[in-house]
């Protein structure tokens, strides 16, 4: 007997996205998310530029939004800037709230799956749960074949003694001393009183040093003349930042069992976020009516292969931040990158840019040593040092 159509190992973000537009454009099939904490989503904020995402798209989303602002903001030594354009963030608790009302009947929550295969999983207890197909979405997953950097960054939402004054997110503030690669403050205004503040590095190691961080919000915060009254929530993250890799072989790693999200590989190469991607194979799931395994794990690896196909030029990027430029010099590259056009700053963030946007952020004179970029562009090799095996502490 098969507990399920589908069974979702993971309950995290993509996951949860898949089952909600399952729910409301296939809302016969049978769908099971099995996640091993007590809530959906993990603890994090997770954010998205509305040109990421296709009017239709932004449309079944929306009552995941919890918060949206029309421009934003970033700040450099020698350039301080207003880009147009909508920004949104969702929190876990809004995604599980959404999910429990939405999916009731068809989420687990406190259930550890050990073995995953095509067909069926095996939870904790010993129980075997059959299904027509199983996709894996526990996350970030170690893989030898990705050659990774790191974005890491601690974030705490504060509650202010005054109002902060902003009416836009912060999106970078490199104005700060650099540490340990590019470095940058993220703040996101909540509401009047209450901001999300995230300390970021573009970083060689995934190592965090949480209280070192928190230390440095709070002086930022008192730089910006904001006194904390308290701290609401704290949130930490190491995301991967692609150089390069051999996506073939990052699938026929494991057994044909389907995947989604950080799993499948599915997120912005430099970026690291995955909101956007995750969106894209909802949508595509929900058209699919052949739901045996190997349907489903066609359509993920496609997916997948397809997006990494497409990337290669962010790929490219990342190699000319960490191997062209030194650490210290990192933010020379990204300010240069603020002072193009904002239509070409969209694209970027959505993974689509054009032949010509392409041209234009290589073109002049680089911030960096020509003969680094070269190599960094032509010569590269995927390493294979431990230390790029690691995508997640
Ligand atoms: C703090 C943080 C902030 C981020 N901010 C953004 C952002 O602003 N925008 C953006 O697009 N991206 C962001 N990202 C990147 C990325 O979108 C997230 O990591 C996203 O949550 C990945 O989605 P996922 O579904 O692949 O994995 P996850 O959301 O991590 O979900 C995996 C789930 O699987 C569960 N699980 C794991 N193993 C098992 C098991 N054996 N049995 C049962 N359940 C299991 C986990 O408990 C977890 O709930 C952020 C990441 C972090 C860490």
């Amino acid at each position: 007997m098969i507990a399920a159509d589908l069974i979702l190992v993971g309950g995290g973000l993509a996951n949860t996205l898949i089952a909600l537009r399952l729910a409301d454009k296939q809302p016969s099939l049978r769908v099971l998310i099995l996640e091993q904490a007590s809530a959906i989503g993990g603890n994090h904020t997770w954010s998205f530029h509305g040109t990421d995402l296709t009017p239709r798209q932004n449309d079944w989303v929306k009552p995941l939004v919890q918060y949206g602002w029309d421009c934003y903001e970033v700040r450099f030594p020698k350039l301080q800037r207003t880009l147009p354009g909508t920004y949104f963030s969702t929190t876990s608790e809004r995604l599980d709230a959404v999910a429990r009302e939405r999916l009731s009947g068809r989420i687990r929550t406190g259930v550890h799956v050990v073995e995953l295969q095509p067909d069926h999983v095996v939870l904790a207890d010993g129980s075997r749960l059959a299904g027509r197909a199983v996709i894996d979405g526990r996350g970030a997953k170690i893989n030898p074949h990705l050659d990774v950097r790191f974005q890491k960054f601690v974030g705490q939402v504060v509650q202010l003694q005054k109002p902060h004054g902003l009416t836009a997110p912060i999106i970078m503030d490199a104005t700060l001393p650099q540490h340990d690669g590019y470095r940058f403050l993220y703040t996101l205004p909540f509401d009047e009183h209450t901001l999300l503040i995230e300390d970021t590095r573009y970083s060689d190691s995934p190592d965090i040093a949480p209280v070192a961080y928190e230390n440095a919000i709070n002086r930022y915060a008192e730089d910006q003349g904001w006194s904390i009254s308290s701290v609401l929530r704290k949130e930490n993250g190491v995301l991967p930042v692609i150089l390069g890799g051999d996506i073939q072989a990052f699938w026929d790693a494991t057994p044909p069992i389907p995947r989604a999200g950080l799993q499948a590989g599915l997120f912005h190469p430099a970026t690291g976020y995955s909101l956007a991607n995750a969106v894209r194979l909802a949508d595509q799931l929900a058209e699919l009516h052949d739901w045996s395994a190997g349907s489903v794990y066609r359509l993920t690896r496609e997916t997948s292969e397809r997006l990494w196909g497409r990337t290669g030029f962010y790929r490219v990027l990342n190699r000319m931040l960490f191997l062209a430029a030194d650490s210290h010099d990192r933010r020379r590259v990204l300010e240069r990158f603020y002072g193009l056009s904002s239509g070409l700053i969209a694209r970027f963030y959505a993974g689509n840019n054009t032949l010509l946007d392409k041209l234009r952020i290589l073109s002049g004179k680089p911030p960096v040593k020509l003969t680094r970029a070269y190599s960094a562009v032509f010569s590269y090799k995927p390493a294979t040092s431990p230390a790029s095996l690691r995508t997640h502490p």
